[in-house]
């Protein structure tokens, strides 16, 4: 099967993807698309790229074999460690480019929206870097939420929007975002967060995310001698997970799994698993599988992993489940939150609450398969996560 997988013309993936926007929007998304086709194939735009994710994210991220969890469980699981990157997490691979391209298209400023605010430390980092104007929206229970990212984005020097419409998260940010951005969009680039949004961006987000695939592949071949037996990745919008599948898309024997949150339960409103649950429909300019209500009202989406609570997810996580390359499975909250202490407790390693639901379907995959080879993204690390871990679960 070759499936190195573009969208088309028009931006689809199968029946996914597309440019639900205004032809003003369109025309300006055009030249976001011609300019990052034209960098991807400049050597000077590659140079600083491959320079600033060697010496400045640290890349390669190791692959690590979780010994005392193998022993464990009874198979073998190693983690691609994106933990390990400056700022915690795989966001930073996008970001760089992201700030990378706006500036060569002589942009000033960029903006985004944030939930957790893990894309916007990322993004403010990179525009700090880079010398950018960076203007961070966020809904204000979340600014109130996750003060400590607040914090960090400040002290970049980003501009932090607090949005009080509707249930002040995350899609509300989206949405006010969007608007501020089409005012100003000669002189400012939107930096969207993950492999979501209208084309161009789930191409460009997914080409800079694909580093984390073509490293571990090679790694684990290094290691291991042989290919994965299987690829598990957790799923919000998709970026960490496309990054990583991406190594292995061809490689017909890798089984490939995206792991859904499932929050508390199947019931509308209580998980952010899209694929498992969602249905066809159309947000933020974009067609995918969008948890919705009979009358087609978007619901809001719940996780305790707040970067995975989007109640849509990339057209290309659509794509590859339609042709069945890629399961999608779900873990709910408890099981997620186990995974984080069994992690911290057996390897000393304390992930992100996204990652923990990858961790934890490799778990209870260990309840059918033994001697399997794993390989988990670890797409963030845990610190963020303390503060309401310690208030809310404390053993
Ligand atoms: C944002 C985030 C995710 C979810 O985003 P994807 O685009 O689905 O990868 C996962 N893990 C961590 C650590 C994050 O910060």
């Amino acid at each position: 099967m070759k499936l190195n997988i573009i969208p088309d013309k028009d931006g689809f993936f199968g029946a996914y993807g597309g440019q639900y926007i205004s032809e003003e929007l369109k025309e300006e998304f055009n030249r976001i698309e011609k300019a990052f086709l034209e960098a991807k194939n400049d050597s000077e735009f590659n140079k600083e790229l491959d320079y600033l994710l060697k010496n400045y994210v640290g890349r390669p991220s190791p692959i690590y074999f979780a010994k005392n969890l193998s022993k464990k469980y009874g198979n073998n699981i190693y983690l691609k460690r994106e933990d390990l990157n400056h700022t915690g997490a795989h966001k930073i691979n996008h970001c760089l480019g992201e700030v990378l391209l706006a500036k060569r298209m002589g942009k000033k400023k960029v903006i985004a929206e944030t939930g957790a605010g893990q894309h916007g430390v990322a993004l403010a980092t990179a525009a700090a870097l880079l010398g950018l104007e960076c203007d961070i929206y966020m809904g204000e229970v979340d600014v109130i939420k996750e003060k400590p990212n607040v914090d960090r984005m400040r002290i970049l020097k980003a501009n932090i929007i607090s949005v009080k419409s509707g249930a002040k998260t995350l899609k509300e940010a989206v949405d006010e975002a969007f608007i501020a951005y089409m005012k100003d969009y000669k002189n400012t680039m939107y930096a969207i967060g993950s492999v979501v949004g209208p084309h161009p961006f789930p191409m460009i987000v997914e080409y800079f995310q694909s580093i984390v695939g073509t490293e571990a592949r090679e790694q684990f071949i290094e290691q291991a001698g042989v290919l994965p037996d299987m690829v598990l990745a957790c799923v919000g919008g998709g970026s960490n997970a496309i990054g990583l599948f991406n190594g292995f898309i061809e490689d017909n024997e890798v089984e490939i799994f995206g792991v859904e949150p499932l929050g508390k339960g199947e019931k509308a409103g209580q998980n952010a698993a899209s694929i498992t649950y969602g249905k066809d429909g159309i947000l933020h300019g974009f067609k995918c599988k969008l948890l919705q209500d009979d009358k087609g009202n978007v619901l809001n989406a719940y996780s305790v992993a707040s970067g995975l609570d989007y109640p849509g997810v990339g057209p290309k996580h659509c794509y590859l489940n339609e042709i069945k390359r890629v399961k999608y499975v779900t873990v709910n909250d408890v099981e997620a939150v186990n995974a984080f202490f069994e992690l911290s407790e057996t390897e000393g390693i304390i992930p992100a609450l996204e990652s923990s639901h990858a961790i934890a379907y490799a778990i209870k995959l260990s309840e059918k398969v033994k001697n399997k080879n794993i390989l988990i993204n670890l797409s963030g690390r845990g610190d963020k996560d303390l503060a309401f871990i310690l208030e809310n679960f404390s053993r």
